[in-house]
């Protein structure tokens, strides 16, 4: 199954796409994590999104659709995939159409997540990740008391907090959100593939709308065999 998960930063589809890694057993695929990592790592990729990435604007095309390419090469994603943060405009979304179509492996769906901004600003002000294994945690959804450290890590290093989470560079990522990647949710309606879900309410109930959404795709069918015969 081959899915998009589309929406303002903040909300939530990092998070979603790690429930979707669990229960479908198809991988993750973050531009931003993978932006992130070039940058962490110093590759010529990572030095030339840096500026990009700070700022909160969009990092060009060409290293996105550079740094996509060798991931989506990579054997995990026979069985399909969950995009997250990628396509971000017209012209990726284009690219991606003319790849996939190149493979034979068009999308299935593309799922829009619908939140508010005032939910979107307290949202991402709470979010820390994991600099060892990336993983996203939100202060306001962490249970109270516990210490920000990440509990899916043997020596359970400290959380911190994205710079491009600081108000300022939100506030222009989601100015480029309304400009450059909103007018996507036309582009893959105009298609069929679009389909729209709440996200405004807890972690575990836009789970269970997410995955019944996805479920009923017939992309789903052949992942549910294979893990009933699993398990
Ligand atoms: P994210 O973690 O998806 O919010 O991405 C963090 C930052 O990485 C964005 O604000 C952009 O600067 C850059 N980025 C991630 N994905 C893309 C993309 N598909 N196109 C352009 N820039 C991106």
């Amino acid at each position: 199954m081959r899915i998009v998960l589309m929406g303002a930063p903040g909300s939530g589809k990092g998070t979603q796409s790690q429930r979707l890694v669990e229960y479908f057993g198809i991988p993750q695929i973050s531009t931003g994590d993978l932006l992130r990592s070039a940058v962490a790592r110093g590759t010529e990729y990572g030095m030339r999104a840096k500026a990009a990435m700070d700022a909160g604007l969009l990092v060009v095309d060409e290293i996105v659709l550079g740094i996509f390419g060798e991931r989506l090469a990579e054997p995990d994603t026979a069985n399909g995939f969950i995009l997250d943060g990628f396509p971000r405009n017209i012209a990726q979304a284009q690219a991606l159409s003319k790849l996939l179509g190149t493979l034979k492996t068009p999308l299935d769906a593309v799922v829009l997540f619908e939140v508010n901004y005032e939910e979107i600003i307290k949202r991402i002000s709470g979010r820390r990740s994991c600099q060892t294994c990336g993983r996203v945690f939100n202060v306001y959804s962490a249970p109270a008391g516990s210490a920000p450290h990440c509990d899916k890590c043997d020596d359970k290093p400290v959380l911190v907090q994205r710079k491009d989470d600081e108000e300022e560079t939100v506030r222009m990522r989601l100015e480029v959100y309304e400009q450059q990647t909103r007018p996507l949710a036309k582009f893959y309606r105009d298609q069929g593939l679009l389909r729209t879900i709440d996200a405004q309410d807890s972690v575990e109930q836009v789970t269970a709308r997410l995955i019944a959404t996805l479920d009923s795709l017939p992309a789903a069918k052949p992942l549910r065999n294979a893990r009933s015969k699993a398990s």
